[in-house]
C-alpha cells in the first residue's frame, strides 16, 4: 500500500460557487467531524475519476479540519487483469468468475492487508471492487467504520460476479452508490445504504476557467484546425465508452458537415491493462481520416483546452457510472452529447443541458442539430453550467460524505 500525496486546498478559495447555506452546513459538520481520522483506499493515483476525485476531496477534507490519508494499493498485471474483468462483469458483461481469478483477487487484498496492521481510522472508505476484500483480512475495531464506495453501474451485475463480491461488502459498516437503481436487486442485507452522487472540482487544473484564446493556442499544438467544427469525447479507450460508435456516429454527421473534425482523446489508467488493445482498434477504424485525432496520455491543460474549444463534447457510453467528463464539458458551457445510461442521465437534461442518446443515428442527428444552431449551444451552455454549480461540485460531495460520517459515528445509520 502507498501513502498518495496531493497538492493542498482551501475551501475558502471555493466560496464564490457556493449557496450561504451550502457553506454553512459544511462548517457545522466540518466542527462535528473536526479530528476525525479518514482513510481512503482504492487502485491508482492516475487515470479515471476515482483517482480525480480524491486529488481534490482529500486535500479538501484535510482542509475542513479531518485527518485524511490517501492509500492505494499495491498490485501486478495479473491482478488488474481480473479486477478488469470484475469492472466489466460488475456491469453486466457475460462471463464466469474463475477460481484461479478469485485466488488471485484474494491474494493480493491479503497481501495488501498486511499493511494495514497498525491502521487506526474513524473512517475507512474503499472505492470500487479492486480493495474491497481487504476487510476480510483485517480485525477491526468496533468504533471503526468501514464504507465501499462504488463508482460503477452496477445494476444488472453478472451474478457470479456480484455474489463473489457481495459476501464483502455485506459486511461493511456502510456502502454508497452513485443512483438508487445501481443497487442490484436481492441486497436487502446491506447495511446503511447511501446514495452521493460523484462531482468535479471547479478549481483544479483542469476545471478553472481557460481563456478561449488560450483554449485554442493548445489546440493548435495538437494539430486541430481551430477554423473548423471540432467535436470531441475524453475517456479511457474502453468498449463502454464506445470510441467505435463515436467514430460512426462523426462519419455520419460528416457527410453534411464536411469539415467536421473529431478528436478522441484517452489516457492509459495503471489498472486498465485493457486499454492498449482498444486504443489500436480504435487507430484501425480512424484508418487514414486526417480528421480523426487521437491522443493518448495529455495533459490536464490540453483536457481542459479541449472540453473549452471544442463545438460539442461527447460522452458516448454505452455503460456508464456516473461520467465525470459530462461535468467537466458542461462546466465549461460547452453542450454534451451523451449516452442515455447510468449517470450521464443525472448530467444531461436531455434538450436543456445536452443531449441524451441511444444510437450512432441519434447521435450524428443531435450533433448536426446542434452545429447549425448557434443560439441553442448558448442556451445550453449557460444551462449545464448552471446544473454541475447547483449539483456536481466537489463541496457537495464532500457535505454528502461529512453527513455520512456523522450518521455512522452517531447512530450507525447514514442520514
Ligand atoms: N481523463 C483525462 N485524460 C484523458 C482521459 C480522461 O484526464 O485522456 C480524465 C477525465 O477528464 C475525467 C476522468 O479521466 O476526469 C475520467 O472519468 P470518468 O468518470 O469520465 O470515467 P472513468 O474513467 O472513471 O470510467
Amino acid at each position: 500500500m502507498q501513502l498518495v500525496k496531493t497538492e493542498e486546498k482551501k475551501l475558502a478559495d471555493y466560496v464564490s460557487f457556493l449557496e450561504k447555506e451550502t457553506i454553512q452546513e459544511l462548517n457545522y459538520f466540518a466542527k462535528l467531524m473536526k479530528g476525525k481520522k479518514v482513510a481512503m483506499v482504492n487502485a491508482t493515483s492516475f487515470g479515471g475519476g476515482v483517482a480525480e476525485k480524491l486529488h481534490s476531496m482529500v486535500p479538501l477534507m484535510q482542509d475542513l479540519g479531518l485527518e485524511v490519508d490517501w492509500w492505494t494499493i499495491y498490485g501486478e498485471e495479473k491482478f488488474y487483469q481480473v479486477t478488469k474483468s470484475f469492472h466489466n462483469c460488475l456491469q453486466g458483461q457475460q462471463g464466469v468468475l474463475k477460481e484461479d481469478d478469485k485466488s488471485i483477487y484474494l491474494d493480493y487484498n491479503c497481501l495488501n492487508a498486511s499493511y494495514l496492521k497498525n491502521w487506526n481510522y474513524d473512517f475507512v472508505v474503499i472505492h470500487d471492487p479492486q480493495p474491497a476484500a481487504l476487510l476480510e483480512f483485517y480485525e477491526k475495531k468496533e468504533s471503526e467504520k468501514w464504507i465501499w464506495r462504488c463508482h460503477i453501474d452496477t445494476s444488472c451485475p453478472n451474478m457470479s460476479y456480484w455474489n463473489f463480491l457481495y459476501q464483502f461488502i455485506k459486511k461493511y459498516d456502510a456502502s454508497i452508490f452513485t443512483m438508487e437503481e445501481y443497487v442490484p436487486q436481492d441486497c436487502y442485507s446491506l447495511p446503511n445504504v447511501a446514495f452521493i452522487a460523484p462531482s468535479i472540482d471547479p478549481l483544479s487544473a483542469k476545471n478553472k476557467t481557460m481563456k478561449m484564446d488560450e483554449a485554442k493556442h493548445i489546440l493548435k499544438h495538437l494539430n486541430i484546425n481551430v477554423e473548423k467544427p471540432l467535436i470531441t469525447q475524453i475517456s479511457r479507450f474502453d468498449p463502454w465508452k464506445d470510441p467505435l460508435g463515436v467514430i460512426d456516429a462523426y462519419k455520419k454527421a460528416k457527410e453534411v458537415i464536411p469539415d467536421l473534425q473529431l478528436a478522441l482523446v484517452g489516457s492509459m489508467a495503471t489498472d486498465d491493462p485493457e486499454g492498449w488493445g482498444y486504443l489500436f482498434k480504435t487507430l484501425r477504424k480512424a484508418g487514414e481520416d486526417h480528421d480523426i485525432k487521437v491522443i493518448v496520455n495529455t495533459g490536464d491543460r490540453e483536457v481542459a483546452a479541449l472540453q473549452t474549444a471544442s463545438d460539442i463534447l461527447l460522452q458516448k457510453s454505452l455503460r456508464e457510472g456516473f461520467g465525470l467528463t459530462v461535468a467537466e464539458g458542461l462546466w465549461k458551457g460547452t453542450p454534451v452529447i451523451g449516452g442515455n445510461v447510468g449517470g450521464i442521465r443525472l448530467q444531461i437534461e436531455n434538450g436543456i443541458t445536452g443531449y441524451l442518446v441511444n444510437s450512432v443515428e441519434e447521435c450524428a442527428d443531435k450533433i448536426v442539430t446542434l452545429l447549425q444552431n448557434p443560439d441553442l449551444m448558448k442556451k445550453m451552455s449557460l444551462a449545464g453550467r448552471e446544473k454541475v454549480r447547483k449539483e456536481f461540485l466537489i463541496t457537495r460531495n464532500i457535505l454528502d460524505y461529512l453527513r455520512l460520517f456523522y450518521r455512522l459515528a452517531i447512530t450507525g445509520k447514514p442520514s
